[in-house]
Order: structure tokens, then C-alpha cells, then sequence
């Protein structure tokens, strides 16, 4: 216990630990006003967790297996001691508009990096600590931080790419083999940073990623032993291998609409971007290859033809149909038969029925738009 406590004075030390807790739903009741002020807050709340642990080993385990879906739990905010409190009001006020535009869920932590190496390596400390309080199943050797990620390069951390490449990912965490189910947003200080106009439409598009993942109950079991393949993808993109054409293309069309329509957006806003998108289409129409069966790694950006792709099937059913139905109905008919369901007809058709369509003038292609 000593120990324990030790650790913690050594962690409030090295962090600040942001511990916020939200009210989902879209109410406006988060209220943090200063850091010294939270970090107590942590404190309490990181010994209530050790207590909980130690109950835990003599009891039953508390585990939030069945909890996945719809959330109204308590988000939590993990950032680095070198983020602004600015960066993370800026994060959490376009979570909370993600929630009130489509739903709450979860669970869901926000991890924000900064820019520094020392910040992330807190980070790093952070999320270790965490995850073996949450699920004493957590493989500490892999999952946490290991070798020399920041100078050799040798070594693997959740965050130390995010310090000089930037990130804004969303990683599910819903397997077999773990007794606590949650999903992470990690944002950091750039590409884009929190001065951009473009983090919010990002943040939108990340928590369109979690309302996806809210929708598909089946836990991984990672029982081929290849990390890129999973069984919650068939429900996401129709193939066990994640493609970026369906879940990239409706969170990017998504994020992008709704941000559309926030007040002080340019009225031309959306159909501008969707200009600028459509100037791919071209090379993808003369690639060749079914925009199903392109991957991340396409010499073109394949997110710009899948946003195109859901404008189009909007443009034939609607934007709901889309967003509501065709996610209600996923979990429990699989892609494909939640696509025909919803959409009328087979997605490789309304591939078909799109490539011949998206082949005219960027001027014509926009006239679809809402
Ligand atoms: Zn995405």
C-alpha cells in the first residue's frame, strides 16, 4: 500500500493527471476550472480505484463486459502535461456535439498528446497505469510501453508517433481476452492542432468512428493470429480486412455535414469541400479497381471516393437512412444485408451504378448535394 501510494505521488508528480468528468447527452454540465484542482480531484478518485482492486481480488471481478453500445457513462479526459487547457476544451466541446448530433457511446477516453517526447512518455506512464487498474488482464509486456520507441526507435508506445507525425484515431478496445471494453480518441498538437478550424471537423469524424463501433457488439478474438484482420470489420467495411471505402467515407461525409451545419459555417461550405474531394475521383475511376478492394495504402485518397460514395447513396435515399437505419439494422443482418436492406440493392451494384455516375464534371457532381 505504501508502495502504492509512493507510485501515486511519483505519477502526480511526472502528470498532470486531467480527470474530467462529463454529462453525456449534450448538457452542458462538464465543469473543470483549474489544473491544481483536478489533479486533487485524481487522486482521490486513483485511491478509490486501488481500494476497488484490492475488493476486487478477494471478490468477484468487476468487469464491464456486457457494457458496449449506447453509453452514458462518464467520459474521461487523459492529456499530457504539455497540453493546453485550451486544446482540451476545444477536444471535449466537438465530443459533446458528436453526442448531442448522434448519440452517446461508448465507453470512450480521450487521450490528448502534446508536443513533446516528455509529454508523451507521461502518457505512455499514464495509460499503463490505467488499463492494469481497469483490467488486471491487460498484457503489460505488449500493450503497454515497451523498448525504445523515442530513440532507437526500437519499441512501440500508444502515443510516440503522435509527438512528430500527429494523430487523430480512434482504436476500440472490445476482445475476448479483456475483461474491460472501452474505445480511445487519441488527438494530439498537430496536422491538424487546435488553432485549426479543421481539429473540429476531425474530432466529429473520430466520434462518428465510435457511433460505428456502437453499433457492432461481437468482441474480437484475434483467433488467426493477424492483427489487420477482424471479425468486427465484416460488419464495418463487408471484409475481414479493414478497408477504408464505407467506414472512412460516411465518418469523413459525416463529420464534414454536420460541421456544415454549425452556426457561422460558410453556407458554401460543404459543397466546397466536396468540390475539392471530387478532384480525386478521376484517378480512382482510372485505377480501375472496385473502391471496396483499395486499402489505406492507395496511391490516391480513397477517403475523398468514399465520402463521394455516401453523398451518393444519401442522394438516393437520405441522409438518415444512412447515419439511423442502415447502423440499427448492422448489428443484427451484417453489411450486406443491412446495405440492400436500406440502400435496395447490392453494394457491388451501387458501386457499379456510382462509377458511371461519378464520371462527369466536378459542376454536375455537386448538384447532388443537400
Ligand atoms: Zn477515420
Amino acid at each position: 500500500m505504501v508502495d502504492k501510494k509512493r507510485q501515486l505521488l511519483r505519477i502526480n508528480k511526472l502528470l498532470i493527471f486531467i480527470f474530467i468528468f462529463i454529462f453525456c447527452g449534450g448538457s452542458d454540465n462538464s465543469s473543470y476550472s483549474n489544473i491544481d484542482n483536478l489533479t486533487s480531484v485524481v487522486e482521490e478518485s486513483q485511491e478509490s480505484t486501488s481500494d476497488q482492486e484490492s475488493t476486487q481480488n478477494s471478490d468477484e471481478q468487476n468487469t464491464n463486459e456486457s457494457v458496449w453500445g449506447e453509453w452514458y457513462g462518464d467520459i474521461e479526459i487523459y492529456a499530457a502535461p504539455d497540453v493546453t487547457q485550451q486544446h482540451i476544451d476545444i477536444t471535449l466541446e466537438w465530443v459533446k456535439k458528436g453526442i448531442e448530433f448522434w448519440g452517446s457511446y461508448g465507453p470512450l477516453e480521450l487521450w490528448i498528446v502534446g508536443d513533446t517526447y516528455e509529454g508523451a512518455i507521461a502518457l505512455d506512464n499514464l495509460w499503463c497505469d490505467v488499463r492494469t487498474q481497469k483490467d488486471p488482464k491487460w498484457n503489460t509486456e505488449w500493450d503497454c510501453a515497451n523498448g525504445d520507441p523515442y530513440g532507437s526507435g526500437d519499441g512501440w508506445s500508444p502515443f510516440y508517433r503522435c509527438v512528430d507525425e500527429g494523430c487523430s484515431a480512434v482504436s476500440t478496445y472490445i476482445q475476448s481476452n479483456l475483461d474491460y471494453w472501452f474505445n480511445i480518441i487519441t488527438m494530439s498538437s498537430k496536422y491538424p492542432g487546435p488553432e485549426e478550424e479543421d481539429y473540429k471537423k476531425v474530432v466529429l469524424h473520430e466520434y462518428f468512428h465510435v457511433y460505428q463501433h456502437g453499433h457492432i457488439s461481437d468482441p474480437d478474438d484475434d483467433t488467426d493470429g493477424d492483427w489487420r484482420t477482424s471479425i468486427r470489420n465484416l460488419k464495418m467495411d463487408g471484409s475481414l480486412e479493414q478497408r477504408p471505402w464505407f467506414a472512412e467515407g460516411s465518418a469523413e461525409y459525416m463529420g464534414q455535414y454536420w460541421y456544415s451545419l454549425q452556426p457561422g459555417v460558410d453556407d458554401n461550405y460543404f459543397s466546397q469541400v466536396m468540390s475539392w474531394k471530387a478532384e480525386t475521383l478521376s484517378t480512382y475511376l482510372d485505377d480501375g479497381r472496385s473502391m471496396r478492394d483499395i486499402g489505406f495504402d492507395a496511391p490516391f485518397e480513397i477517403y475523398d471516393v468514399g465520402t463521394w460514395f455516401i453523398a451518393y447513396i444519401i442522394s438516393q435515399t437520405s441522409e438518415e437512412t444512412v447515419r439511423v437505419n442502415f447502423y440499427k439494422d448492422l448489428d443484427t443482418l451484417g453489411f450486406e444485408a443491412s446495405f440492400e436492406k436500406n440502400f435496395g440493392k447490392s453494394s457491388d451494384a451501387m458501386i457499379a451504378e456510382f462509377n458511371e455516375w461519378a464520371d462527369q464534371p466536378i459542376s454536375e457532381l455537386v448538384k447532388i448535394l443537400p
